[in-house]
């Protein structure tokens, strides 16, 4: 399976700001005029600079995908990373209302369900949207959130598509094509949320995204649950420093010495770190990235490898 990221931003959606982007272009130039670079060494040179100045971590809210063997795409929360999605499916039978999308939701915050109204498939007739999740009300939750004209003109219950949508059971698997295998667990957050977990030919991939990892939660895994262990790739949240997460205890998020803890006790292959705080630049983001390097070495470990999540991250699995 082919997992990859579209919204990795919790909370609201956070562009690139116009001074940010003229603060980056200055200090760029001012290193290649200093290094003397000449064009045709322009993208080794690019290459060579710290994150805070080559990657752009992303501003969309949450939305990634997982694509299996045999081709087919499975979505995971409808943030608003979900309309450049909507715009690439509409190229194929989606465009054309031939097409399935089966969309996983985590929880129903603002941040995880905004983009669905920008979902270009939810317009055309012919489509099937299959929603999963373990909500018994997550119809009426989409229905709500776009049944006033005032805030949106298009009524959820109006669009041209065929929506189903389907029960899940906490850790009782849902079997998909080609032996893809889906299931989930829920998270310490405010309102609940639910991780997800996909395993096809032996690899496993979990997204685990609003929830606070605190030791208390991740005591019993190991113990009540093996859901998170050996899993090869790991999507966590970890919005928050270690400092912020003391001011904000109870908010649901993690931080992300505690996302490295997770990683290292669950014997994970590949952590990322998302859910970013909008609050915070791509030069915090990458600060945090190298600190949470530092934090598995103070650990004196050499795994989990780690990530920070950026907008068109892509895992082969
Ligand atoms: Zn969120
Ligand atoms: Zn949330």
């Amino acid at each position: 399976m082919e997992i990859k990221l579209l919204g990795v931003r919790g909370s609201l959606p956070t562009p690139l700001t116009n001074n940010e982007y003229r603060q980056r272009l200055i200090e760029i130039l001012m290193r290649a005029l200093r290094d003397n670079i000449q064009s045709e060494n322009i993208e080794a040179f690019i290459n060579s600079l710290p994150a805070e100045l080559n990657t752009v971590f992303g501003g969309n809210t949450t939305c990634a995908t997982v694509t299996s063997k045999a081709g087919n795409t499975y979505v995971l929360d409808c943030g608003t990373g979900i309309r450049p999605l909507g715009d690439e499916l509409i190229k194929g039978p989606c465009g054309k209302g031939l097409g399935v999308v089966n969309i996983f939701i985590t929880h129903t915050h603002w941040d995880h369900v905004q983009g669905l109204p920008f979902f270009k498939p939810i317009y055309i007739r012919g489509n099937v949207l299959n929603f999963y999740s373990p909500y018994p009300d997550l119809e009426d939750r989409l229905i709500t959130q776009q049944e006033d004209f005032r805030f949106f003109p298009a009524p959820f219950e109006k669009t041209a598509s065929t929506k189903a949508f389907h029960l899940l059971k906490p850790e009782t698997p849902l079997v998909f094509e080609g032996g893809l295998t889906v299931d989930c667990y829920p998270l310490k957050h405010p309102g609940g949320s639910f991780a997800y977990r996909f395993r096809q030919n032996g690899k496993t991939f979990i997204f685990a995204t609003d929830v606070e990892f605190t030791g208390e939660v991740f005591e019993k895994v190991g113990t009540e649950t093996d859901f998170f262990l050996n899993a090869d790739v790991l999507v966590i949240d970890s919005q928050y420093t270690l400092d912020e997460s003391f001011m904000k205890f109870d908010w649901g998020h993690t931080a992300y010495t505690a996302a490295v803890n997770c990683g290292i006790r669950w014997h994970i292959k590949k952590l990322v770190l998302t859910h970013h705080e909008p609050s915070y630049s791509d030069t915090k983001l990458a600060e945090i990235y190298r600190e949470a390097l530092e934090h598995r070495e103070a650990m004196r470990m050499k795994t989990p490898e780690i990530y920070m999540a950026v907008e068109g991250l892509t895992f082969l699995l």
